[in-house]
């Protein structure tokens, strides 16, 4: 027997450490909202490693609630601040100011969700908004959303950690529908995805990850602004079907993950329905546009999908992650993984949902909890009218872009990201890239970057309700003056 026996007791007391911590908090919050301090200053790992003194914190633990509170305030200063409203950068969601309390609830609880019995009422939650995302798309066939049985032709769904475990589960699912027995026997060799050259790339690793190769992807052109070309469709598809190949599924972006453009899904969905070919939007970004009714019609056909995945740690202000993986038939999703661990599943016993035999994941947090927590925050409406601010605020930004001679933009946005370029008669790729770079280590701004059809673009996706005109006009006239002293100067 040792001598000293472990304890459970925390050194630091629970209410005070909560409230210092919350303090800490809410000076951040405010802070970062009134634009005071930079965006973002990026010190080496060494440096930030040192400033918060890990390796002897590591060692003894926090001394006291000022050793904490000062490590928690080194900590804030290193990081990326999304209420910025000058954070105009990654598809991640600035939250609420409370949406943190369910990852807190969750942290202090540790009820993962997957199993109905580790954790009733993260399950409950996610089940209710599972029903609710499915009502949305007119899956859901209960009378009401507490309804969680397995009505005929219901639709179902799962939340995942994230949008590329969703692409794989749904992909998955595809398989298991057009040759079941690859689960046992792994995947025939004819098998093949078709979808825009500009899927996002989890599609293409998810065709990896389940050993159907990466040439197993057929890639669809795409236009000038990367939106598919669904006039190559039927072409495409002869010439697969010459090769005596077989479509596993056709995916569509909704929106494309570089521009935010929407493929045109009603004509995708009628090209699948043709050939009876599985159809799956990504709509890891833009299935958010189905809670506006200005946007709605952005993805017109999305319920003739077989599968969506709809990511809401991008548009649904919730921390990350949290994303669903939507089927319109239920049993497609029973189907898509065969596996049985006699220890989980034994569905004549259990109550409640469980989520695990339909999840690449075996546990995983309360993501229902955190899903729910952004809606009854502020209420239903709240939401939506959230989502069609941020797709305005990318229209004025365009509106504003548009009217100077030195920025050019390739297309009217439809969501709420934007690409653009300063000067691009005049600047190279290279050099576009080089003004991104100027401009986030100048702290003032946050923005990244893609290319477009080979093009380096500057890239904006603007989620912060706070990004008002004045602050397009000061990032528009920061690149101006970066440019200048960078490439201008020594002309003059
Ligand atoms: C962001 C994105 C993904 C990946 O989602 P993660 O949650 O980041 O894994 C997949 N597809 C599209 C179209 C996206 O925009």
């Amino acid at each position: 027997m040792s001598k000293t026996k472990p304890t459970d007791n925390n050194s630091l007391p629970f209410l005070e450490t909560k409230k210092s911590v919350a303090k800490v908090l809410n000076n951040y919050i405010q802070t970062s909202k009134d634009c005071k301090g930079n965006v973002l200053v990026q010190k080496s790992p060494q440096e930030i490693a040192e400033e918060l003194n890990l390796k002897e914190l590591f060692e003894k633990g926090f001394k006291d609630l000022t050793d904490l509170e000062s490590f928690i305030k080194i900590y804030l200063k290193h990081t990326n601040h999304l209420r910025n409203p000058r954070y105009v950068g990654h598809q991640v969601a600035v939250p609420q100011d409370l949406s943190g309390i369910p990852d807190w609830i969750h942290g202090t609880i540790n009820n993962p969700s997957s199993l109905y019995e580790m954790g009733p009422s993260g399950a409950t939650l996610e089940g209710f908004m599972i029903n609710w995302m499915l009502s949305k798309l007119n899956w859901f066939k209960g009378n009401d959303l507490y309804d969680f049985s397995n009505h005929k032709d219901n639709g179902s769904g799962t939340l995942t950690h994230g949008g590329s475990i969703a692409n794989m589960t749904a992909l998955s699912a595809a398989r298991a529908k057009i040759a079941p027995e690859s689960w046992m026997e792994g995947s025939p060799k004819d098998l093949v995805v078709m979808g825009p050259s500009t899927s996002h790339y989890s599609i293409v690793r998810s065709l990896s990850i389940m050993g159907m190769g990466k040439n197993s992807f057929i890639p669809v052109p795409v236009d000038t602004n990367e939106v598919i070309q669904t006039e190559a469709l039927e072409n495409i598809y002869a010439q697969i079907k010459k090769d005596g190949k077989r479509v596993m599924a056709v995916v569509a972006n909704a929106c494309a993950t570089s521009t935010g453009l929407f493929d045109p899904l009603n004509k995708m969905a009628d090209f699948c329905k043709k050939h009876q070919l599985w159809f799956h939007v990504d709509g890891a970004h833009g299935a958010v546009a189905l809670l506006s009714k200005k946007n709605k019609h952005k993805v017109n056909g999305i319920k003739y999908a077989d599968s969506i995945i709809w990511d809401a740690h991008k548009m649904l202000r919730v921390p990350a992650l949290c994303t669903a993986v939507l089927f319109k038939q239920q049993e497609d999703q029973w189907n898509s993984f065969h596996q049985k661990g006699s220890y989980v599943f034994h569905e004549n016993e259990v109550v409640g949902i469980d989520s695990m035999p339909y999840t690449i994941e075996c546990t995983k947090s309360a993501l229902g909890t955190k899903l729910f927590w952004s809606f009854a925050l502020e209420g239903k409406k709240a939401i939506s009218l959230f989502v069609e601010n941020t797709f305005q605020q990318a229209q004025d930004l365009y509106t504003y872009l548009n009217e100077r001679i030195d920025f050019y933009c390739p297309y009217i946005p439809q969501s709420n990201i934007l690409c653009f370029q300063y000067c691009p008669d005049k600047l190279s790729n290279i050099q576009q890239l080089k003004l991104r770079y100027a401009l986030i280590n100048s702290g003032k701004f946050y923005i990244t970057s893609c290319e477009i059809n080979g093009e380096r673009f500057l890239r904006t996706v603007l989620s912060n309700p706070l990004t008002q005109q004045e602050d397009f006009i000061a990032m528009a006239n920061t690149i101006k003056s970066l440019a200048e002293a960078l490439f201008f100067e020594k002309r003059q």
